[in-house]
């Protein structure tokens, strides 16, 4: 098997990397690190998970160290879509890069500007940032860009999935012509392909897991249930199966809201994180979380994004997403780098077109557990038969169908959903 440092890593970042208990380079690492220590461009078809952060770092930092610092400015720039992936990155950076001369800093919005620009002011080597905050510093002349040899892209798709293409767009402009790049997306969207197109020249292309594929170590299962009963069957799965550190999704922030209020009141400590909480408490949140002082960490998609805790054994879908893509990104915080994980979804009768647009997706058909005591059915008998994949043209008594044209559309806004086609033979949940 091939060490970090057959794979040309000095051994400042071998011992670094042991040091955090890894000595097995995962295999986006033994792909993506030789080509990023030659110095060439690349293209990383990659989900969280899979060891994707140090696979980048750890020849990013190599790169630096090797060189020379002429200036204060940053000489690489990591782009990330959200505060919690950009802290996280800049943990990894922090932690890889201890023994050598490098500085690093992490930028993005919902906090104090001011410590950042005196934090630019000071000198770095490495920026990581979210588009918009970053480019609040450009724009303050408080940030200079001209000096990047390295840029990195983490979890792309996310990024044009959250709308940031313009941000990016202009970021690209700040940076001189001359630099290696690095591309990072889960999945291969022709938004994708056109942005890689447009900024990487002659990339390696490493490509670990088949795309769109969930990782292969978390076992993933469906339980029916009425849509009024999937409070009660997740506390007693929870309880029950003495589950602790269950990261739970809902789609709305409402919703994880008041599914975390409901949880505590069953007597199960939990809180919600979604985009609409303050960056200090989506920190305590996460810290609370992995200090198991609560037990349910309830999530929507875009918050959940940057979240990683090794080891985390349980990931519930409280409610299928409307994208199913992002099933794969729910799934990918369980069983991380080869970790056992398991990942159950609770499904409602108005979810099935959902499920089978994941499992169309998947290509394969998720395993069904019915929990006694649960199935489809609402209290007064009826299987609520809507269809939630057609986002608000179900809840406004549009017509049943399938929910798959919309699986690109941008998320979170019901007004992306197309009216539907003719009605699809409905498959009850096996
Ligand atoms: P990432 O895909 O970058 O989000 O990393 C997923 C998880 O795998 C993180 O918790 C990393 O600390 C961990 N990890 C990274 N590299 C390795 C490795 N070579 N062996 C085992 N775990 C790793």
């Amino acid at each position: 098997m091939t060490s970090f440092a057959e794979l040309g890593l000095d051994a400042v970042l071998s011992q670094a990397v042991a040091a955090k208990g890894y000595d097995t380079p995962t295999p986006i690492q033994t792909q993506a690190i030789p080509p990023i220590l030659e110095g060439r461009d690349l293209l990383g078809g990659s989900q969280t998970g899979t060891g994707k952060t140090a696979a980048f770092t750890l020849p990013m930092l190599q790169r630096l160290a090797r060189g020379r610092r002429v200036s204060r400015a940053p000489r690489a720039l990591v782009l990330a879509p959200t505060r919690e992936l950009a802290a996280q990155v800049g943990e990894s950076v922090a932690t890889y890069g201890k023994g050598l001369d490098l500085g690093s800093a992490v930028i993005f919005g919902g906090v104090g500007i001011h410590p950042q620009i005196d934090r630019l002011r000071r000198g770095l080597d490495i920026l990581v940032a979210t588009p918009g905050r970053l480019l609040d510093h450009a724009g303050q002349g408080t940030v200079d860009l001209s000096k990047i040899e390295i840029l990195v892209l983490d979890e792309a798709d996310r990024m044009l999935d959250m709308g940031f293409i313009h941000d990016i767009r202009r970021v690209l402009k700040l940076l001189p012509s001359r630099r290696q790049n690095l591309l990072f997306s889960a999945t291969y969207s022709p938004e994708i392909k056109a942005l890689a197109d447009g900024i990487l020249r002659d990339p390696a292309l490493v490509e670990v897991a088949r795309r769109n594929t969930a990782a292969e170590t978390v076992a993933q299962l469906v339980h029916p249930v009425a849509k009024s009963d999937k409070r009660a069957l997740l506390s007693q799965l929870i309880r029950e199966g003495d589950w602790h550190q269950v990261l739970v999704f809902t789609r709305t922030k409402h919703g994880a809201n008041r599914l975390a209020e409901q949880l505590g009141k069953d007597g199960i400590p939990s809180a919600a994180i979604h985009g609409n909480k303050s960056q200090s408490a989506r920190t305590r949140a996460l810290a609370d979380f992995k200090a198991n002082a609560i037990r349910v960490l309830v999530a929507t998609d875009v918050a959940s994004r940057g979240i990683d805790i090794r080891l985390l054994p349980h990931v519930v879908n409280f409610e299928l997403p409307n994208v199913p893509e992002d099933y794969v990104h729910r799934i990918g915080r369980t069983g991380r780098a080869g970790e056992e994980g398991c990942a159950c979804s609770l499904v409602s009768a108005d979810e099935r077109g959902l499920l089978r647009d994941i499992e169309r997706l998947l290509k394969r058909e998720i395993p069904v557990a019915k929990i006694p005591g649960f199935d489809m059915k609402e209290a007064d008998g009826r299987e609520d038969a809507r269809d939630t994949s057609r986002g608000s043209r179900a809840r406004s008594g549009g017509r049943s169908g399938g929910g798959r044209d919309q699986s690109r559309k941008p998320r979170g806004s019901s007004e992306n959903r197309n009216p539907r086609g003719p009605r699809r033979p409905r498959r009850a949940v096996r």
